[in-house]
Formats: structure tokens, sequence, C-alpha cells
């Protein structure tokens, strides 16, 4: 057995795509780019959808229109992977750290106990698809004026409360690298149903420019452009997108067959004592982007070792989902965030992708069983 973590879902459908588009000519933010954004905003319940170069700057873009900048504060959880904080840091602001509860999500007392006057946003994390209780951050928000942006990196597909994470709030921002649920190479979205941040982040995407390549193009007239602002090069390209268009059709397969994989791991594991699993709460459906098992501290063995005795066996696992401010990059503030380490440092990824066989499950859960039921 040979079973990596994770493993992109892409066939013929994606080659073909890419191949017509790139005999087409158009290869960079043109007709397939604007496709994918209408397919992926009717998916996910939103008016509008921004493509964007990766999640990386989707989030940055939607920190600048929520008006974060120097020497602002933005709540959002350490653990995360590092991009959540590394956007906040682009912009000037500056990300305090709130702990997380028992989904790995930040927690709203936490949240609460760290909002101060420069406060002007809260990053929740959808993190490893779990949706984040996003109703109680709104009500939060609300009441003292803040925006809420969402990092849904991992979270395509995840429903809040009957919904499709995507619909819930106005910058919702998503990855498709191949770690995620469906991916592009790399890639990110923003969705919304605000027409000013629409505009704005469509704008932003391409240096501000106050006319598009493809208007230009297929105008009658001669267009010239202007630079409104500042911008940047975000953009994602046609042959991106065309794979992005496929990806999204078979997107309710993927999430079928993951929450599948997600039940018979959660059958087989549950008779450990010493471990916690992933847990739907009533009104909240994950999409299983990633399977994460915490070891109690009765644990037989440690989370290290468990690693390398599964990785001997042919099964690669990861670490927890890190905590930024244990960083080289973050480290310096000399932070203390006991739950999130506590998480971060006893907890394992295993594998889970639609294309893992049933018999490649059975033979992952017997191993884990030998090593940790004595
Ligand atoms: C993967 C990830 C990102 C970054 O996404 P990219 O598309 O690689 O830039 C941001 N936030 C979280 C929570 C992620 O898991």
């Amino acid at each position: 057995m040979n079973i990596p973590i994770a493993k992109p879902f892409l066939g013929k459908e994606e080659a073909d795509a890419a191949h017509k588009t790139i005999l087409s000519g158009w290869v960079t933010q043109g007709p397939k780019v604007a496709e994918f954004e209408e397919n992926f905003a009717e998916y996910v319940g939103s008016k509008y959808a921004i493509a964007v170069s990766n999640c990386t700057t989707a989030l940055h873009l939607s920190l600048i229109v929520a008006g974060v900048s120097e020497g602002d504060e933005v709540i959002c959880p350490s653990m995360s992977y590092i991009a959540s904080a590394n956007s906040i840091t682009y912009v000037g602001a500056t990300p305090i750290f709130a702990e997380v509860n028992q989904d790995y999500n930040l927690d709203i007392e936490s949240v609460k106990s760290k909002i101060s006057s420069k406060t002007k946003a809260i990053l929740i994390v959808h993190q490893m698809g779990m949706p984040a209780d996003i109703d109680s951050f709104k009500r939060l928000s609300q009441k003292h004026n803040i925006q809420i942006i969402e990092d849904a990196a991992c979270a395509i597909g995840s429903e809040y409360k009957g919904q499709m994470i995507g619909s819930h709030s106005d910058l919702v921002c998503f990855s498709f690298h191949p770690r995620k649920v469906i991916t592009t190479g790399d890639g990110g979205m923003i969705s919304t149903s605000n027409k000013k941040f629409k505009d704005r982040l469509k704008r932003l995407r391409k240096h501000a420019m106050s006319v598009s390549d493809y208007e230009r193009h297929n105008s009658k007239e001669i267009l010239f452009e202007d630079h409104l602002e500042i911008g940047y090069n975000y953009r994602m390209t046609d042959i991106q997108a065309s794979v992005g268009i496929e990806q999204l059709k078979k997107l309710d397969f993927i999430l079928n067959r993951r929450r599948e994989i997600a039940k018979i791991y959660i059958d087989g594991l549950k008779e450990i004592s010493c471990i916690i699993l992933p847990k739907d709460k009533n009104g909240f459906k994950t999409n299983y982007q990633s399977f994460s098992i915490f070891l109690k501290k009765s644990s037989p063995i440690k989370r290290n070792e468990l690693m390398k005795i599964l990785s001997s066996k042919g099964i690669a696992s990861r670490r927890g989902i890190m905590n930024a401010h244990l960083e080289t990059a973050y480290k310096q503030k000399k932070i203390k965030l006991p739950v999130s380490e506590n998480y971060y440092k006893n907890s394992i990824i295993i594998p889970l992708y639609s294309s893992l066989k049933n018999d490649q499950i059975y033979y992952i859960i017997n191993e884990i069983k030998k090593l940790l039921i004595t």
C-alpha cells in the first residue's frame, strides 16, 4: 500500500476543456473565467463570484474592499493555514489571534475578549471544511459595526443552516489549490451579493483598469483604459477556469463520496476511546476537506510516533492544522493560545479523497486500531 494524503479528482473532461481553451486563442481573464464565475455563484447561492489567482489573493482583496488598512486590527484564528494571517499583514493591519473551539473554529467568547477600538474585521475560517457558526459572528459584528470576512478556502460545498457556504455574507473566499475539494491547479474565488464589492474586486484584480481586455476586444469603438487606483495582477487564466467549470460539474459526486468515506472512518474508529473524531452538529454540514483525529492524553502513543508508524505502513498523514503564532514569521509576538496549541500538537490528518478505495479505508482503520487500542 502507498496511500497519499490527498489526490485531485481530475480526468479527461478537464484535460479536454483546457486543450480547447488553449487552441481558442483566449487564455486569460476572458469568456471561460466569466462562465466559471457565473456557474460558481449559482452553485453557492450568491449574486456574484469573482475569480482570482488563489485564495490568499482573494483574502487580500477582500480586506482591501472591507476598508482594512495600516494600523487596524483583524481578529482571526491562529489555528489556520498561515495565509489567513498573512493576508491581514499584507494590508498593514495586525492579526489578533483568538482561540478555537472543539470544531477547530473561532471561539466566540475569545473573539469578544479581543475586540478593541482598532478592530475593523473578523476573519472567520471554516477549518477543514467545518462551518463556523456564521450567524453568531454576524450578530457580534453588527453590534460593533465591523466587517465579517469568511476564509472558506476549504469549504466549497459545506453547508450552514441548510445553505451553501458562500451565500451567508458578502466576502467569502475560496481556494482551488489541489489540496482542497476541487482544483484548478491554483486558483481562488470570492462570492458576494454586494454589487459595490463586486465592481471594486473585479477592478482590483486587474490593476484597477477601467475597461477589461475582453470589453476592449469586443468593442466596435476604440476604447482607452484608465487605471482608477493602485491594483494588482491577481487574474485567473481561462485555462484554469475551463478546468474549474468541469470540476464544478463533478462537485456533487465528490462531496457524496467524501461524506461516505468519512462515515466509514467514523464507524470504524469510534470504538477507540483515546481519540476524538470530527462530528457534524445540527445545522452544520462539512465537506470533510480534511479528516482530523485528536489524540487524548490517554493515547498509548504520541502523535509523531503514530505518524511515523503509519508512514512505514504506506499511509501518509499530516500534522494537525498549524498555529500561525508558533511559526517563525509570527513567533516574536510571544502569544499563548493553549487550546489551539493542544489541538495542533495532538492531532493528525489522515487520507481522504474521492478516489480512495474502500479496501484502503479499511486498511487504514485497522492499522490505526492496532496502534491505539491496547
Ligand atoms: C489553503 C488555505 C488558504 C490559501 O489558499 P491558496 O489558494 O493556496 O492561496 C487560506 N486559508 C485556509 C484556511 C486554507 O486552508
